[in-house]
């Protein structure tokens, strides 16, 4: 089968098409024909090295949507034919968490394309439990974003951060892949949702993606901003997408109690912490990442149900998958680059 494989770890140069060996499904697999395959920012990180364990000569990809074309002798047979979405990593099924619901805290699982077997090929081969079935009119490449970045959002908006109608929802690096679909699901519960941008050029796409209000804020200081929107309330849940640089003012942008949810860790450097503020606000933070089924399903149906709509910056035929990875790297496109057709 056709695939795009990481030469070696290096620009998106070392992306390469090849024709490498079908997976056959074993007796609990199923075989997926790739229609839609997104690329999201650990693709970039992996392909640079800079996830370990990673290995040159593999296939990238976790955000992946197809057909099930075949399937193992332990999968009823009617599954063939299903539209599906990959739940992205692979779990053993049998831990505390995993029987708990919680796959995404699996010790003993991986993602997949970390180590081969991802969404840059014509065929994908998983457990068929993996595999979740994508709503009648919602078509594949909008279902590809449904894990990551969709169920990532709904994750960390609802269940971590627990956001209810009403509440203040502050969300920072708004205009990213992941700030636009948070804005979105929380407007899904009629949360009042205060938007935290460093780029004019983004403002507007972050007030269409339904922020009700937006604070521009090239030198990263917005939370006087958010005491005067909020009447010096302060926001109930602070969905932390950069960290780097904000952390302290999305803590001082804190109302009582509130719930700052890390998901960004754009410097990946360490952060100053006032305990003070924290004890005297009662401020829970709380760390977030990949969706769970439960999450993925939620998902699906916004998607479906047109209350997220998926932000794609460009559709781009899988052999062009290098041209992709230099348009997210350069930032030079808003939303997803999904990759769909050879
Ligand atoms: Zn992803
Ligand atoms: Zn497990």
């Amino acid at each position: 089968m056709k695939a795009v494989i990481v030469r070696d770890f290096g620009g998106p140069e070392v992306l390469e098409l090849a024709e490498v060996d079908r997976p056959e499904p074993g007796i609990d697999d199923v075989l997926v024909r790739i229609h839609a395959a997104g690329i999201c920012y650990h693709d970039v990180l992996s392909r640079g090295g800079k996830i370990p364990g990673g290995q040159p000569g593999r296939v990238l990809g976790h955000e992946i949507a197809g057909e099930i074309v075949a399937a193992g002798a332990d999968v009823p047979a009617a599954r063939v034919g299903e539209r599906v979405v990959l739940y992205q990593r692979l779990f053993c099924g049998a831990c505390r968490h995993c029987l708990a619901g919680r796959q995404d805290l699996c010790r003993n699982s991986r993602v997949l394309g970390e180590h081969g077997g991802g969404g840059y090929a014509e065929y994908a081969c998983v457990p068929a439990r993996n595999a979740i079935v994508i709503p009648d009119g919602l078509d594949m490449t909008a279902a590809a974003l449904a894990v990551c970045p969709v169920g990532t959002s709904v994750r960390a908006a609802l269940e971590v951060g627990g956001l209810a109608p009403g509440q203040v929802v502050l969300i920072t690096g708004a205009g990213g892949g992941l700030g636009l679909h948070q804005i979105q699901v929380a407007k899904c519960v009629q949360a009042r949702v205060i938007a935290v941008t460093s780029s004019r050029d983004k403002a507007e796409i972050v007030r269409d993606a339904g922020a009700d209000e937006v604070i521009v804020a090239p030198d990263l200081k917005f939370s006087g901003d958010v005491w005067r929107l909020t009447a010096k309330q302060g926001a109930d849940v602070v969905l932390e997408n950069v960290v780097t640089g904000t952390f302290g003012e999305s803590l001082r942008s804190c109302a009582q109690q509130a719930t700052v949810v890390v998901l960004g860790n754009i410097g990946a450097q360490r952060v100053d912490l006032d305990p003070g503020l924290v004890i005297m606000r009662r401020i829970r933070i709380a760390g977030s990442g990949n969706a769970t089924f439960k999450d993925v399903q939620v998902a699906l149906h916004l998607l479906a149900a047109g209350a997220v709509k998926p932000f794609i910056g460009r559709v781009l035929p899988f052999p062009q998958a290098a041209e992709g990875h230099a348009l997210m790297e350069r930032r030079a496109v808003t939303g997803r680059v999904v990759l769909a057709g050879w």
